[in-house]
């Protein structure tokens, strides 16, 4: 039976007054009435429209992981802990100003601007850090503007707004890079195609992050405006376990904040989120444990096949294999984050059926939580 047609009524109830808004700015860009404002999704005036693209697209309504996985792979959902995989590698930049903004191997770089040397791509949607250190959405269209986008900004970024307002005639072939919460909802544009915005299929590239939480943009700006002077800091680094700290690297010091007093800010719906690897991205990239400067880089899809092995031939990346121990590691990880939000999703509701929401049968629910 089709799911009833809901809007932007049933969005700003189910998940913006919900908590459960993760910021993607899927909702935002092409809406009068959904805007982002200071750190949240802030509703102008009322909408009637009963079917709304704002809920369908949001990464917390219900969503059907099958219909989208074979929409990326073309074969229903993998349950397994990293999602579907051709390959897993780790990787580094050859190029050495890369690798000296990058967060950790610059591969997410260095593949975006060999995308639009080799044509694959004409612009991306990125994450630009600014001057006062927010995380600002930006459609980069030149190596430049990519080099720019370098680093991590761990603040919750409204990446997809800017791509809602490219005009409906623009045919430029593009990239995204978001976190899985955004490269779902870009997975569900795909699966089912917007209407009044440029064409869907324009969207060539899907490179998605590693990501356990977001910060909230508003709440975690306000603290380091208060601690630090922002102005002298250079970039932002959780070091992997048992470092349990978020580093500043400001000048002259690096300045180090437990991650318990920092965990205050993490974003209250990243506690629901199933996926740690983003796992509809057609190469998905995040830290080595135990490695420094290199990424794990998970390849998906043929796209991502193919631009991994050009950036391979024409030696902009250095590859390895991904030790044994670390793909235990990140598969237990990954795990650990469903099991977790699985877990949450119950107490929450306190109704195993709403398990649904994430597009996991029950039963795939409860074998998860075994
Ligand atoms: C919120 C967040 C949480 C993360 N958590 C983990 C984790 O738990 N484990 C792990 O291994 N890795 C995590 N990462 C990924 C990791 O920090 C690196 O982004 C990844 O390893 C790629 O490194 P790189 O040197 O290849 O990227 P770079 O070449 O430096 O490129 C970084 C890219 O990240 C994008 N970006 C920066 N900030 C944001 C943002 N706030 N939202 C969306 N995109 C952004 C930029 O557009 C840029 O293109 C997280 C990243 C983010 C943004």
């Amino acid at each position: 039976m089709a799911a009833e047609p809901k809007g932007c009524k049933e969005l700003v109830n189910e998940v913006i007054e919900a908590g459960l808004c993760t910021l993607c700015g899927a909702c935002t860009g092409n809406c009068p009435y959904l805007v982002y404002h200071k750190g949240r999704i802030a509703l102008l005036d009322n909408c009637t429209i009963s079917d709304g693209q704002c809920y369908k697209y949001c990464p917390r309504t219900c969503t059907d992981l099958d219909a989208i996985s074979q929409q990326v792979f073309g074969k229903p959902y993998s349950e397994e802990e990293i999602g579907a995989a051709k390959e897993i590698l780790i990787a580094r930049t050859t190029d050495k100003r890369v690798r000296g903004k990058a967060q950790y191997g610059g591969v997410v770089t260095t593949l975006l601007s060999l995308a639009l040397t080799e044509g694959l791509i004409d612009g991306a949607v990125l994450t630009k850090t600014s001057d006062d250190k927010t995380a600002n959405p930006v459609l980069a269209r030149s190596e430049k503007e990519i080099f720019q986008c370098a680093g991590s900004n761990y603040m919750a970024c409204p990446v997809l707004g800017p791509y809602n307002q490219i005009p409906r005639d623009d045919s430029s072939k593009l990239g995204i890079v978001g976190t899985p919460c955004q490269v779902l909802a870009m997975t569900k544009m795909k699966n089912t195609p917007p209407i009044n915005r440029a064409n869907i299929r324009n969207v060539k590239l899907v490179i998605g992050l590693f990501c356990t939480w977001a910060l909230s943009p508003d709440k975690f700006h306000r603290f380091l405006k208060e601690k630090l002077d922002l102005s002298k800091v250079k970039k932002f680094d959780i070091p992997p376990p048992p470092a349990n700290r978020f580093d500043v690297y400001s000048t002259p010091d690096k300045i180090s904040f437990p991650l318990d007093e920092i965990r205050q800010f993490t974003m209250p719906t990243c506690a629901y989120c199933l996926d740690m690897t983003s796992e509809f991205a057609d190469v998905s990239v995040g830290s080595v444990e135990g490695i420094e400067g290199w990424d794990t880089v998970v390849i998906r899809t043929d796209i991502g096949a193919e631009l991994v092995k050009t950036a391979k031939d024409k030696k902009k990346l250095e590859t390895d294999k991904l030790p044994l121990e670390n793909l235990a590691h990140l598969k237990e990880a990954a795990l650990l984050k469903k099991k977790r939000a699985l877990k949450e999703i119950a107490n929450r509701s306190g109704d195993e059926k709403n398990l649904l929401y994430v597009g996991l049968s029950p039963n795939s629910a409860k074998k998860l939580l075994a």
